[in-house]
């Protein structure tokens, strides 16, 4: 990655961790990531939002939700929005987990709204994208990835899309143990890339993207060496306060 753009760690607990448990993960985990050269953000499920960022108010690690609704408010029953995470202290949200569009219907019509609302309410969004098994043994990688980017990012204003982070999250290496080689991963991600550069060529450059899907300590340092890859998505190994600690030093080499 070049220098100008601040490596970020990321982890998603997805619907793991009771207050309790988030907060003993974080007494373990602060005293090992703060000052590192990586950004260090971790994402709770909203029951542990609140604790987890009074646990990490005097640390420079980021605490972000793992979805939001696009509307401010209303009647959308079980859902959040950007306003209510602002007013908590969160700093960004996941959008378009591929579990968010598989299993919860999450349509990139809904990321195209949800984007801007992130952003709007001072969130960091952090855009998921991403192929399954299928399209990429079909050959349909670059194109899914395109399609994704240009429907998530349509109501961005160009202004602004420096501030958003993409993850590439192939789907067949999430959860599954199977991680992309580097060079698979440096290729998607250097494609998402020239994307960005059709949508807002000044801003293409600063854009951070991450790698996410089966990244582990021993795998960590070859992908985030990778000039295209600003950083990682963690899921299973981001459980561990120490292995998540090993990749977030992994990410500040
Ligand atoms: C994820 O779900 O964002 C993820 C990358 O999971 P895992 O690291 O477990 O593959």
């Amino acid at each position: 990655m070049i220098a100008e753009r601040r490596p970020l760690i990321a982890a998603n607990w997805k619907m793991n961790k009771t207050v309790a448990e988030a907060e003993d993960f974080l007494a373990q985990l602060l005293g090992e990531v703060d000052g590192l050269g990586a950004e260090v953000v971790v994402c709770p499920p909203a029951t542990a939002l609140a604790a987890a960022i009074a646990a990490t108010r005097e640390s420079e690690v980021e605490i972000a939700a793992q979805t939001m609704h696009f509307e401010a408010g209303g009647a959308y029953t079980g859902e959040i929005s950007a306003p209510m995470l602002i007013e908590l202290g969160a700093w960004g949200v996941i959008l378009g987990h591929s579990e968010r569009r598989q299993y919860f219907c999450e349509t990139d019509e809904a990321l195209a709204k949800k984007l801007p609302a992130a952003l709007e309410a001072g969130l960091v969004p952090i855009l998921c994208v991403g192929e399954s098994e299928a399209e990429r043994d079909a050959g349909e990688t670059e194109g899914v990835l395109e399609r994704q980017l240009a429907t998530d990012l349509a109501a961005v204003p160009e202004g602004r899309l420096s501030e958003v982070v993409v993850a590439y999250e192939p789907i067949w290496a999430i959860g599954t143990g199977r991680t992309a080689t580097e060079e698979q991963a440096q290729d998607a991600c250097a494609f998402i890339r020239s994307q960005l550069e059709r949508l807002g060529p000044a801003a293409a450059e600063a854009v951070r993207i991450l790698y996410g899907g089966s990244m582990k300590p021993a795998n960590a340092v070859q992908l985030l060496a990778q000039p295209d890859i600003d950083g990682g998505l963690v899921g299973g190994a981001a459980l561990d306060p120490g292995d998540f600690a090993a990749i977030c030093r992994a990410g500040s080499g």
